[in-house]
């Protein structure tokens, strides 16, 4: 059946207030703000882990995102060094005050990640894994839910309903491109989600430019149009040298390319 905007505990309808996501130390994802959140697609090795967090610090970015469990098209791609890198990830990122943003594929890694992470991610490929959600409404961690791969704005909601409907309240959106007849981008970054996502529910909606195209000298224009669009903050990936990475290197920023970013994206949002 069918349940009205009015009674989605995600809805705008339920809670007018805008939900905070406090992740402590006095960082914070809400309404009002600009949380950049940026890192490699897949954690690699404690170099690379070292570099980006240097990187972060020097433009006081305090949220790192990274992979240690890749969902790949290939099963022969690089598939993530899972908790052994996740491991590694923490010591580095608590050190220098980091906090750690990075996906969970299924519901038997929560529990062995769960003191390791600050945001669980649901990736699109997970949007609609209910059984995932359903265990991520039981804990008392900050999870960003990625909008489908082909999934509509309707259903991100309803994937955010069940964490929410669980008992947890610590979520945020993810606008991170949809597949649709378009080939001349990785995906489509839909813009329209964001303010329409910003009015039907009181979470706070991210945009991640980096899947969102897909083209790495195009990633910089579309986070300052997720900017502009009214996003709470921006999510994108960032390696000392992309195309090294051993994921996404077409989309991901060089650290310069990113500083640059950094520095637009605080410019634009003060201007909003
Ligand atoms: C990622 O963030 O690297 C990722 C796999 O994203 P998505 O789930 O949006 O494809
Ligand atoms: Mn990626």
């Amino acid at each position: 059946h069918v349940v009205s905007d009015e009674y989605k505990l995600v809805s705008k309808k339920w809670k007018a207030k805008p939900t905070s996501i406090d992740l402590g130390d006095g960082i914070e994802i809400k309404d009002g703000d600009m949380a950049i959140i940026s890192g490699p697609c897949s954690i690699e090795s404690e170099e690379q882990i070292q570099r980006v967090i240097a990187h972060l610090k020097e433009n006081k970015v305090s949220m790192m995102r990274g992979g240690v469990f890749k969902p790949r098209s290939s099963p022969y791609a690089f598939r993530g060094l899972g908790m052994d890198g996740l491991k590694l990830w923490y010591k580095h990122a608590k050190a220098a005050g980091i906090k750690i943003v990075t996906e969970v594929m299924q519901v038997s890694q929560i529990e062995e990640m769960h003191d390791y992470v600050d945001i669980f991610q649901v990736g699109a490929r997970n949007t609609q894994n209910f059984n995932l959600l359903d265990e991520l409404g039981k804990i008392d961690k900050a999870v960003l839910i990625k909008r489908g791969i082909s999934g509509t704005i309707e259903e991100l909601l309803q994937s955010a309903e069940y964490v929410f409907s669980g008992g947890n309240e610590k979520l945020i959106l993810c606008e991170r491109g949809i597949r649709t007849y378009e080939r001349a981008s990785r995906n489509t970054l839909d813009l329209n989600a964001v303010p329409i996502l910003k009015s039907k529910s009181h979470l706070p909606v991210v945009v991640d430019p980096s899947h969102g195209i897909g083209i790495r000298d195009f990633v910089p224009q579309m986070a300052l149009a997720g900017v502009m669009a009214g996003a709470d903050g921006i999510i994108y990936e960032s390696h000392e040298h992309p195309d090294k990475a051993y994921s996404d290197g077409q989309q991901t920023l060089n650290f310069t390319q990113s500083s640059d970013l950094i520095g637009y994206i605080r410019k634009i949002f003060e201007m909003r």
